[in-house]
């Protein structure tokens, strides 16, 4: 039997992931690719939303490929490629569009934080329609799993609508596909402000830990978490959101039990804490961050692999968007 698919993508919006994409996503994606027929793209069209210099988008495309490849996402065992190097997902993006209520649209929460911490002059529609291509990306590739965050899951949620919706109303096309989102480690909180999540795209990089960032600059940073009254290392995400945070990320690298955790620093206080995290987070990205570096002076090689990913996937989307387009009555070409 053939394997199932899993497919995923991450925007180009930072120069660098954070531990949120690492733990919450990535890491899964590796795991998968024992298992799964994957898929992973670096997702540029949505990096257009948020408003962008081309050197830098130019740049961050590349930095995230190549620390997907450092993350141990394997060329040769993953489709790897850039959305804007596959058309299929504009096109099947618009169909999307027009199977999707306006209201449907205007309840997406990411939607609806974003623009509003832009104010509606400075939002443009491509934010307002960006799960409808999200939902294309998905779609085109018949995946039976998207591993993603926990912010993702309303996401999932309108792709599978869209999908039965079209199944039902033209043809069915579609894979229905499941959200594959971890228990643990599935929302990392930003660390000045441990109530929102770790973004790529935040105001101030202050709470962000980069995987390409010094082990020194993620130290500080780790160590002037902001953290909550009291002394003790417990886990409780309502009363002490900080140390909580911390405790996921030091078991997520360390593979130690938070209850473990809790009994190695009792009495201790927080100071030993933020400096076992910091070592634990360090002593991880350290490797990943050279690694990077390395692939990112053969340029060449990287647009070379990618352009092999391209293909591949133009050939799966391409064949989603003939029979899409032929089940709403569009005539071929001839
Ligand atoms: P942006 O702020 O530009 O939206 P982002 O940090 O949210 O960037 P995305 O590229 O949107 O990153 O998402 C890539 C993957 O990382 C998705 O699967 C998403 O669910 C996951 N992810 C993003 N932030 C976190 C987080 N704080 N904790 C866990 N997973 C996360
Ligand atoms: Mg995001």
């Amino acid at each position: 039997m053939s394997k199932a698919r899993a497919l995923s993508g991450i925007q180009p919006t930072s120069g660098s992931f954070h531990l949120g994409n690492y733990l919450g996503a990535v890491r899964q994606w590796v795991e998968l690719q024992s298992t799964h027929d994957t898929y992973y793209c670096v997702v540029d069209l949505h990096a257009l939303t948020g408003g962008v210099e081309p050197a830098k988008l130019r740049e961050a495309t590349l930095a995230s490929a190549a620390q997907l490849i450092a993350l141990g996402i394997d060329p040769d065992k993953s489709t790897l490629f850039i959305q804007s190097h596959v058309p299929a997902h504009n096109q099947l993006g618009w169909i999307m569009e027009c199977i999707t209520g306006f209201g449907e649209a205007g309840r997406m929460t990411q939607f609806k934080d974003k623009s509003s911490k832009n104010g509606s002059d400075r939002t443009v529609v491509g934010l307002f329609t960006y799960p409808m291509l999200q939902a294309a990306d998905i779609l085109l590739y018949q995946p039976q799993y998207v591993p993603v965050g926990e912010d993702q899951r309303q996401h999932i949620e309108l792709t599978r609508d869209l999908a039965q919706r079209f199944n039902t109303t033209y043809k069915e096309i579609f894979t229905i596909p499941e959200g594959y989102i971890l228990k643990a480690g599935a929302k990392i909180y930003d660390l000045q402000d441990p109530t929102a999540k770790m973004s790529k795209s935040s105001s101030s990089t202050s709470g962000i830990i980069e995987l390409l960032d010094t082990s020194e600059a993620n130290t500080k940073k780790i160590k002037s978490a902001t953290t909550d009254a009291g002394r003790e290392v417990t886990y409780d995400e309502v009363k002490k959101p900080g140390i909580s945070n911390l405790l996921t990320i030091h078991s997520a690298f360390s593979g130690r039990t938070i209850a473990e955790l809790e009994a190695e620093y009792e009495g201790k206080g927080y100071g030993d804490f933020k400096g076992a995290v910091a070592e634990v987070v360090t002593s991880h990205l350290d490797p990943i961050r050279k690694r990077t570096q390395e692939l990112l002076q053969d340029k060449g090689e990287l647009t070379r692999l990618l352009k092999v990913g391209a293909e591949k996937a133009t050939i799966a989307a391409d064949a989603t968007v003939r029979r899409a387009y032929d089940a709403m009555g569009l005539i071929p070409r001839g």
